[in-house]
């Protein structure tokens, strides 16, 4: 009900601008194309102020929607709000504007273009992972011309001065008598503004001076670790669902500071641990966190979590690789507080040695005794367990002819989590073998 409602308020948000607008005495700009134009400007507007918004973090909407669904709808609405800005630029030219409010307006839209293009490219796996070979041409690219995620970033905050421009467009606009429809469109922008400014300053630094105290870095593999934490300045740790995550960011030690997202892999019981596996600049460094650094943590967010989803239904996850990490954390929670759970954990990974924290896995089958858990490896061809890819034969093999379960209060809940191909193809054959959508949950490992 609160996501539909949040939803009426987004749509229904470009209406109060239009309405101040339309009716107020008439002029050129409200008649024929030019309304046309003018109404495109105007959702382009309110939509690029949500923008700030959606990527704010704020704790009211990520609980809802969830951050990963939000950054996904921020994506497409990027999209959609450049078609429309690019509309409003081409209708308009028939009307007579002042040259200087004309070219901030187009100053506005090419900086949004040029960089939403850029950080499509560069700062989001969501496109290029929907291209074939895009993401491996992009690191390439990006090793070569050694491109630092944090120059994406700031380049992606130059679009706050697109957002402040467009604003100027608008308040310079050739139109009489519409004082609250010019208030109303600076409302936006400054609250658009003020919700973003927090969390990039005071939030940030409201974290930072209550940071945590790495307590253990625990090798789980050659190229895995485990990092765990403790408040470092008495207060209470954050109160998490498992399969949630956070944002992790070192303030002390030989690493950068810089943010990376990780799944917490311990229960809510227990402090926060990570667990995390070489695949980048950042996490081939985890290793060398020391006991006593400070980290600031930001979270917990999400809502990949059994706990959100109906009780007592049987339980599928499924993993690829280090996506084992959230469902750590459900299972020692299960064991804990749903003991008599029915729950499969089908794990890919590639070699044995990728299967980190097993053990604990194995041992956690003692606390929960209705969990069948199936490791798959894809390439190791002496291995006597499952080998292979997890594909529908697989997902038949093990989970029955009927993967949904029963009807009703029967049907299973599954979790997905690996790299977002497996997650695409795994989601289509379990819809192909009769799982409803609704019933499939995914925490992708990049946005
Ligand atoms: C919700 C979520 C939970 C995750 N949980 C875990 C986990 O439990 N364990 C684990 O090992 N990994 C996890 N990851 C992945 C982890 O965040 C990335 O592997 C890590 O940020 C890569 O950084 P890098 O500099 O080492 O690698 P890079 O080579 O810089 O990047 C590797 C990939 O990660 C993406 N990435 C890099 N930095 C960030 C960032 N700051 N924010 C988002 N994406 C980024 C890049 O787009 C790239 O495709 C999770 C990711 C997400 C989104």
């Amino acid at each position: 009900m609160l996501k539909i409602m949040m939803l009426a308020v987004y749509s229904l948000s470009p209406l109060i601008p239009a309405i101040l607008f339309f009716s107020a005495p008439t002029g050129a700009l409200t008649k024929g194309l030019n309304a046309v134009a003018v109404t495109f400007g105007m959702v382009a507007y309110v939509c690029f102020c949500w923008q700030f918004i959606l990527v704010s973090r704020v704790k009211f909407i990520e609980r809802v929607v969830g951050q990963d669904r939000l950054i996904r709808f921020h994506l497409y609405v990027a999209l959609g709000a450049l078609a429309c800005a690019g509309l409003h630029s081409s209708l308009i030219p028939g009307l007579k504007g002042n040259g200087l409010q004309a070219s901030i307006g187009q100053l506005a839209l090419n900086i949004f273009i040029y960089i939403s293009i850029f950080s499509a490219i560069f700062l989001s796996d969501f496109f290029v992972t929907k291209i074939p070979h895009a993401k491996k041409w992009r690191d390439l690219l990006v090793a070569r011309i050694r491109l630092d995620r944090k120059w994406s970033l700031y380049a992606h905050r130059v679009l706050a001065l697109a957002l402040a421009l467009a604003c100027l467009h608008i308040m310079l606009a050739p139109v009489q008598g519409r004082a609250l429809f010019k208030g109303s469109i600076f409302i936006y922008w400054a609250v658009a503004m003020s919700v973003y400014g927090y969390r990039a300053f005071p939030r940030k630094r409201r974290l930072g001076r209550r940071p945590y105290r790495v307590t253990e870095v625990r090798p789980e593999s050659k190229d895995a670790w485990t990092v765990s934490l403790e408040p470092a300045s008495g207060q209470a740790s954050i109160s998490f669902a498992p399969g949630q995550f956070i944002y992790f960011t070192p303030l002390t030690g030989k690493l950068q500071r810089e943010e990376h997202p990780f799944s917490i892999s311990s229960s809510p019981r227990e402090n926060i641990s990570v667990t995390v596996k070489s695949l980048g600049d950042f996490t081939s460094k985890i290793g060398g966190l020391e006991r006593g650094d400070y980290v600031r943590v930001d979270g917990p967010y999400g809502r990949f979590s059994y706990r959100l989803v109906r009780r007592g239904a049987e339980l599928v996850f499924i993993a690829g690789g280090i996506g084992v990490t959230p469902f750590l954390s459900m299972l020692q929670d299960l064991s804990r507080e749903a003991p008599d759970r029915k729950v499969i954990l089908l794990w890919g990974a590639k070699h044995e040695k990728d299967l980190i924290r097993v053990k604990e896995i194995e041992a956690l089958a003692d606390r929960l005794p209705n969990l069948s858990f199936y490791p798959v490896l894809s390439r190791e061809t002496s291995y006597s367990g499952l080998r292979g890819r997890i594909d529908k034969n697989l997902l038949v093999r093990i989970l029955g002819p009927q993967p949904a379960g029963g009807a009703g209060d029967a049907q299973r809940e599954f979790f997905i989590c690996a790299p977002p191909v497996v997650i695409d193809s795994v989601a289509r054959f379990l819809q192909q073998l009769g799982v409803a959508k609704r019933k499939i949950h995914f925490e992708k490992f990049s946005f």
